[in-house]
Parts: structure tokens; C-alpha cells; sequence
């Protein structure tokens, strides 16, 4: 089979004290997709930092960063833009990059969630409704992020009332605090949920990254990696960049006996006809 490499670049928390390698501005941004994707990614996942570094929804860093990426022509990475990450978004800012840049894919987080026991992850009905509209009225893929068991019935409501259409995509984030803990059985139970003909990629945060991405391979899944999940490469080793995340999902994907898919090959998996 086909893996495809997610790398997710940034995220709404680490900070460059964590870890000097995360890119923040629009411009390191760029640098580590085009990286990431001469490592063998075929999407990335990306948010944007305001200018003392913290996350932000502001369509401005999207539509800065957007630009830098599609002015090569020579990359055609998938972009999945986040739809949260800024505590300070409204729901309408939560939306307005997918309307004025088009992303092949973005997130779809499907429920609240208290985060790392600081705060709400606030995705309430009225919100994933608009949500699943606005992604549908401009023909972008739903990557449904799920933290815990509840968010695959929530994605299956959604899927009967239309709001999200056939075949799903989703990505099961383990070891968030609050959510599910990054285990073997538990990723196994969550690719039991979902509905057949559906995709699904996975990724463990800290220490259960390896574990999580050996497994996700064996069941047939694809792969999320990259700084967004984990500043630490190794135990005492912090992650030197992006893209060395990267290399290593596709030595691993190879030594699988799997292929790295190009972004060609995720559109097709994907189902996104553009
Ligand atoms: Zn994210």
C-alpha cells in the first residue's frame, strides 16, 4: 500500500524556548514544507503564529504563508490549514481562511475537550455545523481530528445529517491530556469505529510517537509527524528540524514494504478531486 506523510509544522503551543527548530514566522514556515516535502510528505498541516509567537487565526499569516507555498510550482504538497489553535478565534474566524484560500484540507475537530487541563477546546454544535458547511461549500476536505471515542459518534451524527459526506477522513491524536492516552488498544478501538471505506492516519504525542506510528503502519494506517506533536526526536534528543521527523516515517514506511505517497497518490486515497 500507499502511506501518506502528514507533517504538522507548527501547532498553537510549542515555542521555540521548547524547541529553537519550530518555525513561527510565514517564512520559516514555507522553508519546512518545502523540506518536509522533499523528505517525502505529502500534506501539511499548518497553523500560524502572531508576532510575539503566539497562535493566532489571523487570515493575513495564512494568506502570507499560503502565498510563499504556491509560488512554487514545483511543490505540490497538500495543505491542510487548522481551524483553532487561537484562543482568542471567533467561529467566524475559525472559517474565513478556508473561504479566501482554498486548502485541499483542513481540520475538523469533532467536540469539545478540556486541553491539558488549562483550558476549553471549544467545538460546539452550532460551530461544527457551520463548520461542515463552509468546508463543503468550498470543496475542502475534513481531516476530523479525534481525541476520544465520543468524537467518532459525533462524526457519524454529522455524516447522516449531511454535513460531512462519505468517505471520512480522520486523524486519531492520542496522548493530548484530556483526551485518549496514546496506546496501542486504544488506536486499535478507534480504527474499529470508524465506518468502512473511510481513511485514517494517527500520531502519538511524546514518548508514544514510535510506538503509535509502528502500529499505525501495521494496521494499514498513514502518518502524522512533526514538531506540532513532538519537540523531542528521541529520549534526550530534541528534534533537529521538521523534516528529520519526516525521514524517519519514510525510512519506516519503506522498511514496511509500504510506498511513500505523493501528493498525486493522497489525492486519489483521499478522495479530493481538484
Ligand atoms: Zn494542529
Amino acid at each position: 500500500m500507499k502511506t501518506i506523510i502528514s507533517a504538522a509544522l507548527t501547532g498553537a503551543w510549542p515555542s521555540k524556548k521548547d524547541n529553537p527548530a519550530l518555525p513561527i514566522t510565514p517564512r520559516e514556515i514555507a522553508k519546512d514544507v518545502f523540506e518536509c516535502y522533499e523528505a517525502g510528505a505529502s500534506i501539511v498541516h499548518l497553523h500560524m503564529r502572531d508576532d510575539s509567537g503566539q497562535g493566532t487565526m489571523d487570515v493575513r499569516k495564512f494568506k502570507e504563508t499560503v502565498e510563499l507555498i504556491r509560488k512554487r510550482t514545483d511543490v505540490d504538497i497538500l495543505l491542510n490549514l487548522t481551524t483553532s489553535g487561537d484562543l482568542n478565534a471567533t467561529d467566524e474566524t475559525r472559517q474565513i481562511h478556508l473561504r479566501e484560500l482554498r486548502p485541499e484540507l483542513a481540520s475538523y475537530d469533532c467536540g469539545t475537550m478540556n486541553w491539558m487541563h488549562k483550558t476549553i477546546f471549544l467545538n460546539p454544535p452550532q460551530f461544527l455545523e457551520q463548520l461542515g458547511k463552509t468546508m463543503l461549500d468550498c470543496n475542502v476536505k475534513p481531516e476530523i481530528e479525534i481525541f476520544d471515542a465520543g468524537m467518532v459518534y459525533n462524526a457519524l451524527y454529522y455524516l447522516k445529517q449531511g454535513i460531512l459526506k462519505a468517505p471520512l477522513h480522520f486523524q486519531f491524536v492520542l496522548g493530548a491530556a484530556g483526551g485518549m492516552a496514546a496506546s496501542v488498544d486504544n488506536l486499535v478501538f478507534l480504527r474499529n469505529l470508524i465506518p468502512e471505506g473511510s481513511t485514517w492516519s494517527a500520531l502519538g504525542i511524546g514518548k508514544a510517537h514510535l510506538p503509535i506510528m509502528l502500529a499505525t503502519l501495521a494496521l494499514g494506517g498513514h502518518i502524522r509527524v512533526g514538531l506540532e506533536d513532538n519537540i523531542m526526536f528521541a529520549a534526550g534528543q530534541p528534534a533537529e528540524s521538521n523534516a528529520q521527523f519526516v525521514r524517519r516515517a519514510a525510512e519506516l514506511i519503506k522498511i514496511a514494504g509500504n510506498e511513500i505517497a505523493t501528493p498525486e497518490d493522497a489525492k486519489k486515497i483521499l478522495g479530493i478531486s481538484r
